[in-house]
């Protein structure tokens, strides 16, 4: 199995209830290894930049007004096929559909304040990690 890297949140509904080590401790129980982290207060501009894909849809404003309401940790992930292990420890994007002792299940408040974010394809993975973090910044 290839060994790849991922971008991971730990959203500020989950650094607001003092959830980070939590939320780390789930992802590094899965085998995935933090080789980059740190915490920022999202800029209306990074948020918007972030999500992007996202601009037309009916939610776009509330994930936007969610994501600065508060600090962010910011995390490169690497390990084995770590783009779909992330997406399953973190779990469905609604709570209410995330499996058992998955992050969002634990954690999530709603749909919009879902304490997690992970890439979704290599491509993504890539994109993400290079928005928040020079080369340098990644120790593995
Ligand atoms: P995921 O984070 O699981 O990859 P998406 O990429 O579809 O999910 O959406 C990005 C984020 O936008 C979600 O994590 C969630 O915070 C927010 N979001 C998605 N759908 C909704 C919705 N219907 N209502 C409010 N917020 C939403
Ligand atoms: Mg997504």
């Amino acid at each position: 199995m290839a060994i790849e890297r991922t971008f991971s949140m730990i959203k500020p509904d989950a650094t607001k209830r003092n959830l980070t080590g939590k939320i780390t401790a789930k992802l590094e129980e899965a085998g995935l290894r933090v080789i980059a982290s740190k915490r920022v207060w999202m800029s209306r501009a990074q948020a918007e930049g972030f999500y992007a894909v996202h601009k037309d849809r009916p939610f776009f404003g509330e994930l936007v007004e969610t994501m600065t309401a508060g600090p962010t940790v910011v995390q490169v992930l690497e390990g084995e096929n770590a783009i779909l292990k992330n997406r399953e420890v973190m779990g469905a994007t609604n709570p209410a559909n995330a499996a058992e002792g998955t992050i969002r299940k634990e954690f999530a408040l709603s749909i919009g304040e879902n304490s997690a974010h992970g890439s979704d394809a290599p491509e993504t993975a890539a994109q993400e990690i290079a928005y928040w973090f020079s080369g340098v910044e990644l120790v593995g």
